[in-house]
């Protein structure tokens, strides 16, 4: 491997410039898919056209043809995505072998960006889990170590950008989807403030905490990718009209003037020690560095599990009733329409989907949507709430990503509330519905990556990248690959 060990921008430049073709970062992307998709079972599904796009970008440079941000890069696109012609299924056997008539906006985006995809990643299905264990084609072992998740629910394209598969991916992240995998795996990666992406074309799990956002190894590169993606969509009502900058270019680590908040609930006693070192590490190099560090609060997020729960599950249970058996891949023949939807939906669907669906069927049914749905709703209010009284005070706020490092297969499997209560530090950004990213702060003693959340108000991400950039710069991480690739 040469070239897919550099950046995304450093790689652009070679393409661009002639010097390499995007031909040859395509083969080398094939290559290392061909050495580690059957260990780690990332991509659940190859693209055939890879190599011809990149000749069509060669000759395009040749010509000196304006090409886009991204030619030639191969990337990976998280099943999650509508892929035009290719098999999308969320990784569930409900999709049977569905081949989209259309991409989603995010995959036309980078399409016209000039990247290249390379196919589609492995999740947990419908994007429900923090593991990557509950998918139709197996789960993902974390490139760090073996025997360990990758995160979840896209653990596919951490695995595949940590491996160096592929130099950017996709993600969606309901409640932690990207921030997490990207910690587990050593990434970085951005969730967006609502509305920033379209959602169109996305499968959809809740849709008001559904956005999609971008993995990679750097900073800049992730910015660069969230900007191709981002901005307003037609065909996506709640996306939104506020301009996209240039990030990337407009990146400035300078700190002297930010002062960033350091909520006290999200450093309690039982913090585990190993994430602590980490991110109190970071917070320390931020000082250091001339930011302001103030201690706020965040009081309402000890509900913001329960809260995410009902809210996700309910949408979810609405979203997947399209799932009938008549209209998409899997059916059970049957000459009674009650009797196709059960027995459709009961082999189509996995144990956690299904979980999911009667746990949001009962918060929304009649006699419980007081108690569960409404409530929720007043209570997420309360969250945001609690976001914009400490952004009065501070421009950001960092905290952990993930209660552990990474941890074993099966470990927490069994028992889902345990599972679910990893989300406690992501699931608060999605329920106010602001930016929040994951950056590699170290390593550690078993050498697993562990990763700092930095959060901003609605429409902030420059912020973010500022202080992600700081940290990349400073932290001086002594490894940022895993070994064996
Ligand atoms: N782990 C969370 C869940 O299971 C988040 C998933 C996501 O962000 N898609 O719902």
């Amino acid at each position: 491997m040469k070239y897919l060990k550099k950046s995304i921008l450093e790689v652009s430049r070679f393409i661009q410039s002639g010097e390499v073709r995007a031909a040859d970062i395509v083969t080398e992307s094939i290559n290392q898919i061909e050495k580690h998709n059957r260990k780690l079972n990332a991509f659940v599904t190859l693209a055939d056209d890879a190599l011809k796009k990149a000749e069509e970008i060669d000759r395009k440079i040749k010509k000196k043809e304006k090409v886009g941000p991204l030619a030639g890069i191969p990337i990976g696109i998280k099943d999650m995505f509508c892929t035009q012609g290719m098999r999308t299924t969320a990784c569930s056997n409900i999709f049977g072998e569905f081949k989209p008539t259309y991409s989603a906006t995010v995959v036309e985006r980078l399409d016209a960006a000039g990247a290249i995809n390379m196919g589609k990643l492995n999740c947990d299905e419908f994007a429900m889990g923090s593991s990557n264990e509950h998918s139709r084609f197996g789960r993902v072992d974390n490139p760090w170590k073996t025997g360990y998740v990758p995160g979840g629910s896209s653990g596919g394209s951490a695995a595949a950008v940590a491996s160096r598969m592929v130099l950017g991916a996709t993600g969606t992240d309901t409640g932690g989807s990207i921030r997490q995998p990207a910690a587990f795996c050593g990434l970085v990666g951005i969730r967006p403030t609502y509305g920033r992406v379209s959602r169109y074309g996305i499968v959809a799990y809740a849709s008001s905490l559904d956005q999609a956002g971008p993995f990679a190894t750097t900073v800049k590169d992730c910015a660069l990718m969230l900007q191709s993606i981002s901005g307003f969509d037609e065909k996506d009502s709640t996306s939104s009209k506020e301009a996209v900058p240039s990030w990337a270019e407009n990146i400035n680590s300078n700190l002297k003037n930010t002062t960033i908040g350091m909520p006290k609930e999200y450093f309690s006693d039982e913090l585990n020690p190993a994430i602590r070192k980490v991110v109190e590490r970071a917070i320390y190099v931020l000082k250091g560095l001339g930011a302001k560090i103030k201690e706020v609060s965040l009081p309402s997020t000890k509900f913001a599990v329960p809260v995410y729960y009902l809210i996700a599950t309910s949408e979810a249970s609405s979203n997947l009733a399209r799932y009938d058996g008549i209209r998409f891949g899997h059916r059970i023949q049957s000459k009674e329409i009650d009797d196709l939807y059960k027995k459709s939906r009961g082999e189509g669907f996995g144990s956690e989907v299904k979980r999911r669906i009667m746990l949001g069927t009962f918060a929304l049914s009649s006699g419980y949507y007081d108690a569960y749905f409404k409530k929720a709703g007043q209570v997420r209010r309360m969250i945001l709430n609690d976001f914009q009284k400490a952004f009065l005070q501070c421009d950001a706020i960092i905290c952990p990503v993930t209660t552990t490092p990474a941890f074993k297969i099966g470990e927490r499997i069994e028992d889902p509330v345990k599972m679910y209560y990893n989300d406690i530090f992501t699931t608060p950004v999605n329920l106010a519905g602001v930016p929040g990213i994951s950056v590699p702060g170290g390593l550690t003693e078993d050498g697993l990556p562990v990763g700092v959340q930095l959060i901003a108000n609605h429409f902030q991400e420059q912020t973010l990248f500022n202080i992600a950039q700081a940290l990349e710069e400073n932290l001086k991480i002594e490894k940022r690959m895993p070994d064996g690739i």
